[in-house]
Order: C-alpha cells, then sequence, then structure tokens
C-alpha cells in the first residue's frame, strides 16, 4: 500500500457508497501508518446535503452478507470510526419484521427479525436513507466534500503512475491518481466510461406515496413491513418510514416510459390531485388489493410526495481502466425489490478501501481487480434475488394461485412450528423439574 502513500483519490458522488469509501480509507490508512496520508476529495452533484431528502424512504440494513462475504452493511457501520453505529442506533426507526401478506394486509408469513431478552436485534437495522447518509456524511471533514461539482466524464490513465483526468459539467478539470466512481444508479461516469454497460429495465413501474405526518402510526406498520399480494400480476408495499409517516409502493408490469410520464404528470399539482382521488384507487382495486388499513393509509398520501420509479438493474463489470474502481449502484444498480442496494453500497467502499490498504498488493490496479472479482458474486446474488422477487410479485394465473397457496401452508406450517416450540419451551422445563 505504499502506492497510496501521499496520492490524490478523487470519489464521484456525496452517497452511501462513497462516504463509506472515504471513511474507510482514512481509517485504514491511518491504521498502517501510511504517510503522508492520500488526500481525499468527494464531488458532489447536489448543492447540499440535503437536497434529496424528499426522497424519504426507510431500508434495512443487516449484519449478515451475501454469498461468500461475511460482511453485511451493518457490519461495515460498526467497523467505521468509533461513535457511528451509536448515532444511527439513536436514528433507528421501527418495523424490522417483513411480512407476506393477502390482498386486505393479512399476514400470511412473518419473517421476524431474531431479538435479544430485552426484545433489541442485533441482525438488522431499520434507518431512513437521509439519516445513514447524513450520518456518515458528518463524520466526512468539511473541507473534504466540493458541493455542486457533477462530474461528467473521465479519461483513465494511459499507465502506472500517470493520473486520472477528470471532468465537471462547467467544464472545469481534476486530476487524480485513484477515482472512485459512487455517482449512483444513473452513473454520468459509467454511461461516459463503459457506454455499453447500460441499466436494464425489469418491467415494473413503481408508483410511490408517503402519508402525511401521521400522529400515531397504525400498530400494525410500527411492526414491520408489508409486501401485500394482489389478486393481479402487481404488488404493493407498505413500511413506516420513521415514526410517524408510512411509505407506500404499488408495482405492476408497464411499458419503460410509464415512470416518466408519470413524474410529468405530477409536476403539476392539480393533475397530481386528481390522480391521487380517482387514478390511484383504481389502481389499487385492478392490482385486487384492499381492506381498511391500506385504505386509510392511502387516502392520507401527501400529493407532493407522489413519485413514480422504473425498476433498473444491471450486473457488476469487469474493472478494466486503469485507476478507476466503481462502488454501490455506480457498479450494479439493482431494484428495491433486491432490498440490498443500500447494503452493497455499504460493503463496497469498505472492500475497496480494505483491499488497497490491507490486500498486499503491488499496485492500486492489482487491489482493484482483486476487489473487482472477489465482490462480483454478492452483488450478482443480490441483483438475482430482486429479479426472481419481480417476477414472483408479476406472477399470474396458475402460477400466482400457487404461490400464493404455497406461502399460505408455509405460513401455517411456521406457525404450527412456532407454537410447538412455546410448548416445547414451556411445557418441557416444567417437566423435566
Ligand atoms: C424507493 C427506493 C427504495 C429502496 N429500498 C431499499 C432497501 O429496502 N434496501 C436497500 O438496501 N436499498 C434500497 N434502495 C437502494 C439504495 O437506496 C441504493 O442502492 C443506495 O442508496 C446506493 O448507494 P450509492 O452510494 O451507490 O448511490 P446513492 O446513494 O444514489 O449516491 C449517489 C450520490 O452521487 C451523487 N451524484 C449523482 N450523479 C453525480 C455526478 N454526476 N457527479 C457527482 N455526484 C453525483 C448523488 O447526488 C448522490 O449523493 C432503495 C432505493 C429506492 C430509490
Amino acid at each position: 500500500m505504499a502506492y497510496l502513500a501521499g496520492k490524490r483519490v478523487a470519489i464521484s458522488g456525496a452517497g452511501i457508497g462513497g462516504t463509506t469509501f472515504a471513511l474507510a480509507l482514512e481509517k485504514a490508512c491511518k491504521a498502517r501508518g501510511v504517510k503522508p496520508l492520500p488526500s481525499i476529495t468527494i464531488y458532489e452533484r447536489d448543492a447540499n446535503a440535503s437536497d434529496r431528502e424528499n426522497l424519504g424512504y426507510s431500508f434495512s440494513i443487516m449484519q449478515a452478507g451475501q454469498g461468500k462475504a461475511a460482511l453485511g452493511g451493518l457490519q461495515v457501520v460498526r467497523n467505521l470510526e468509533q461513535g457511528i453505529v451509536e448515532e444511527l442506533a439513536q436514528l433507528q426507526e421501527p418495523g424490522a419484521d417483513s411480512h407476506i401478506c393477502s390482498q386486505t394486509m393479512q399476514p400470511l408469513i412473518r419473517i421476524g427479525a431474531k431479538r435479544d431478552d430485552t426484545g433489541k436485534t442485533s441482525e438488522i437495522m431499520r434507518i431512513m436513507r437521509s439519516n445513514l447518509r447524513n450520518t456518515l456524511l458528518n463524520h466526512v471533514p468539511p473541507s473534504k466534500v466540493r458541493y455542486s461539482s457533477t462530474c461528467v466524464s473521465a479519461v483513465p490513465s494511459q499507465r502506472e503512475g500517470q493520473p486520472v483526468q477528470l471532468r465537471f459539467a462547467d467544464d472545469s478539470t481534476a486530476e487524480c491518481d485513484l477515482l472512485v466512481v459512487a455517482d449512483g444508479a444513473n452513473s454520468k461516469l459509467r454511461t461516459a466510461l463503459l457506454p455499453h454497460e447500460q441499466n436494464r429495465y425489469a418491467g415494473l413501474c413503481m408508483l410511490f406515496g408517503r402519508t402525511h405526518e401521521l400522529s400515531k402510526l397504525p400498530p400494525e406498520m410500527a411492526q414491520g413491513h408489508y409486501l401485500v399480494l394482489g389478486k393481479k400480476p402487481s404488488a404493493m408495499f407498505m413500511g413506516c418510514v420513521n415514526r410517524n409517516t408510512v411509505m407506500w409502493s404499488l408495482s405492476s408490469p408497464a411499458p419503460q416510459s410509464a415512470a416518466n410520464d408519470l413524474n410529468a404528470l405530477f409536476r403539476d399539482k392539480a393533475s397530481a390531485q386528481d390522480f391521487l382521488d380517482h387514478e390511484v384507487p383504481q389502481r389499487v382495486a385492478a392490482a385486487g388489493c384492499g381492506g381498511d388499513l391500506l385504505h386509510s393509509i392511502i387516502d392520507r398520501t401527501d400529493v407532493t410526495s407522489l413519485l413514480a420509479l422504473s425498476t433498473m438493474d444491471k450486473l457488476p463489470h469487469p474493472h478494466n481502466d486503469n485507476g478507476i474502481a466503481y462502488v454501490g449502484d455506480a457498479w450494479h444498480p439493482m431494484s428495491p425489490f433486491s432490498g440490498a442496494g443500500a447494503n452493497m453500497a455499504l460493503v463496497d467502499g469498505w472492500e475497496l478501501a480494505h483491499e488497497l490498504v490491507e490486500g498486499g498488493h503491488s499496485s492500486a490496479q492489482a487491489a482493484i481487480q482483486q476487489y473487482s472479482e472477489k465482490h462480483t458474486e454478492r452483488s450478482t446474488i443480490a441483483i438475482n434475488q430482486g429479479r426472481r422477487n419481480m417476477g414472483f410479485v408479476t406472477a399470474s394465473g396458475l402460477k400466482r394461485w400457487f404461490l400464493v397457496a404455497g406461502i399460505r401452508t408455509l405460513g401455517i406450517v411456521f406457525g404450527l412450528l412456532k407454537s410447538q416450540k412455546s410448548l416445547k419451551t414451556i411445557i418441557w422445563p416444567s417437566f423435566r423439574k
């Protein structure tokens, strides 16, 4: 890792992956006594940290990793600077359990997070994206972050020791020795460097809405998030964003242009209100979803929160450009159906820094290659899981009938096993006394 001493490291994007990498690299270099420390600069498109906070959603970060990777996102935040995981624990939201429900939100199966005797779970942390991102960013010295700096293209290093050239939207340029591309799912740098590595439309349009702040969260919502399987090939998701706001989404098969068309409509407040009052209830009914709780949440939707997203993903690509590495969605965008994008961004940031500093390589490029080869598997697994989940919600006809029947049966079997377990824990010890 002598190749890092005094080098200029540029990161495009102060999101979850970019900030994790910055913190992990600084920590690892200090621990290994790299001198002088590499100088780190994060270039962020937005004008400040709170620009995207209106995209309010929360997700689960997990202790366990995927594939051969032992690390999960929660383990990464535990490994980062002292204090980060404690700060995040203060910001934790309720609702760590997952449920698959019937069309009227009757839980068919519950995937509960393991809890200790006090009812706390150490395996999953439910957190708002903005809280995770801002907590990480608050630990990066402000002098290292340049806001309003949109990276648009880069020229890889031509040979070992030569700099990478970086270009911004205002036509200014910068040089660095290592560029970490962390500018999210629609990465401008990836498009410029690897134009053939396009995102793939996965066929579902997701419509999102959030409730007005509820003074009291419906008790069911605090117990977890819910995938509501309608009768038709579509699905609704309900989950609390924080202690008094619920987010819902309705996903259905649609042409790729559908999300853009809807977002254009939502820019006009009167059209958005009309859509919310008439079209949303119709779409929910057409999906075969309903029930009092679901309707009461949809009725409280804040019209300004309406948003449509196309489900996009892309398998991770090899790293062949000298001096350039990718982390998070810029490397492997995944649909919300994988439920793992934030975890992957955290793990990528940590693993790339680890490989560069601790990997025992002779050059930064060798470390990047090793990182790329070692960590392709886990993101591929998560993307494929997301694709399977989408196939599951869009199943129709007999396939859908068998799926729902299968879930009901599993729910009954798990329920029986659980009650047998509680019988064992209550009866067996007293019988042995
Ligand atoms: C509605 C929704 C629900 C989700 N649910 C889950 C979930 O349940 N579980 C989960 O694990 N994940 C979930 N995700 C995915 C998760 O949010 C992302 O995978 C994660 O944020 C990716 O982190 P990142 O750092 O790669 O990118 P981002 O967090 O998107 O950060 C990219 C950063 O780069 C900046 N940027 C963009 N372009 C440029 C540029 N040209 N130059 C400089 N800076 C730039 C952006 O402003 C941003 O700050 C969900 C996503 C959405 C949208």
